[in-house]
């Protein structure tokens, strides 16, 4: 499958499957579903709190000779809570997916908060309900521990996540590593085509989290408005005869980022994947431009009582 090469030199393909907030006992059948369909590409992560229904299709998928290990692009990410245990939270990471290594290991957020334990993956906030910030460790020093994990082979590449242009430059000057990709919310209402470009200027390639706005888990989860009804995008998608959720996963390939839709429907999953043999002119790519609202639709500060972009 379409694939880019990181700065690490290995590569990473184009699409890959979301799997935050996909439940446990839905996993087996998605990845096992998303393998047959083509994608080589799974985003997880220690807070996902489904790494080990992760595990057991990925060990189903070797085991039926369905797929090997080597095809694979696994991501997992390192939770803030465990800013201080790197190592030992990605043995627990990899534990639970049943894998000898990672393809990517990312600083979750740059930000360390109080320990709950390797892997529990705590938000734990005082009593004036905003979270517990650890501010004895910096993310030099986390970074330090993330290149550990390449030298010893655990993982072949290290990025950040959520990280905006000062942190990622600060990144780029402590690091002996680079990273070798940020993996940031971006869709059409929310372009962020400064830090995209910043990134990619840097050998830093970019993943779109959310990269279709999150549609209507995040209007659930955070009220947000989504890009899938944008009345552009329901033109686009006649004219090219696609789906509107194709069209914003092409537009993102084509602007140079990874995309990493999640879907629980198995006919999304092939909907979502489908998304090369058609091209969006330079024309729509400009007029996709234009609908920029700049606007997150992501906002954990519902959980953790402050708003960490602010
Ligand atoms: P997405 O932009 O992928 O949107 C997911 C939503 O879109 C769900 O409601 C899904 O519903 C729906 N959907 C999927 N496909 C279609 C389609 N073809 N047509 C219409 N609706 C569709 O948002 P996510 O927040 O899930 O982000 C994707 C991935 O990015 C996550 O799974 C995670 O791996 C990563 N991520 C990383 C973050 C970070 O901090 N690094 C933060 C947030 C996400 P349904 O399931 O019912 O199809």
């Amino acid at each position: 499958m379409a694939a880019i090469t990181l700065n690490s030199g290995f590569k990473m393909p184009l699409v890959g499957l979301g799997v935050w907030r996909m439940d446990g006992k839905d996993v087996k059948n998605l990845l096992i579903n998303a393998i047959k369909i083509g994608y080589r590409h799974f985003d997880c992560a220690a807070e996902y709190k489904n790494e080990a229904e992760v595990g057991e299709a990925l060990a189903e998928a070797f085991q039926t000779g369905l797929v090997k290990r080597e095809d694979l692009f696994i991501t997992s990410k390192l939770w803030n809570s465990d800013h201080g245990h790197v190592l030992e939270a990605c043995k627990d990471s990899m534990k639970k997916l049943r894998l000898d290594y990672l393809d990517l290991y990312l600083v979750h957020f740059p930000i360390a908060t109080r320990h709950t334990g390797v892997g529990s993956c705590g938000s734990v906030k005082g009593v004036d309900g905003v979270l517990d910030i650890d501010t004895t460790i910096s993310l030099e020093t986390t970074w330090q521990a993330m290149e550990e994990l390449v030298s010893k082979g655990l993982v072949r590449s290290i990025g950040i996540s959520n990280f905006d242009i000062f942190l990622t430059r600060d990144c780029l000057a402590y690091s002996k590593v680079k990273p070798a990709v940020n993996q940031i919310e971006t869709h059409p209402y929310f372009q962020r085509d400064c830090l995209v470009k910043f990134c990619q200027k840097h050998g830093i390639f970019i993943t779109a989290h959310t990269p279709l706005g999150g549609a209507v888990a995040n209007t659930e989860m955070f009220g947000s408005k989504s890009c899938l009804d944008d009345p552009v995008f329901k033109d686009l998608a006649e004219k090219y005869k696609k789906t509107v959720a194709q069209v914003v996963l092409r537009w993102g390939i084509q602007r140079n980022t990874v995309v990493i839709p999640k879907t629980s429907k198995p006919n999304r999953l092939e909907e979502n994947f489908k998304v090369f043999d058609f091209e969006l002119s330079k024309e729509d790519m400009d007029q996709i431009k234009s609908i920029d609202r700049k606007y997150r639709t992501n906002q954990p500060a519902i959980f953790w009582g402050i708003d960490l972009y602010a």
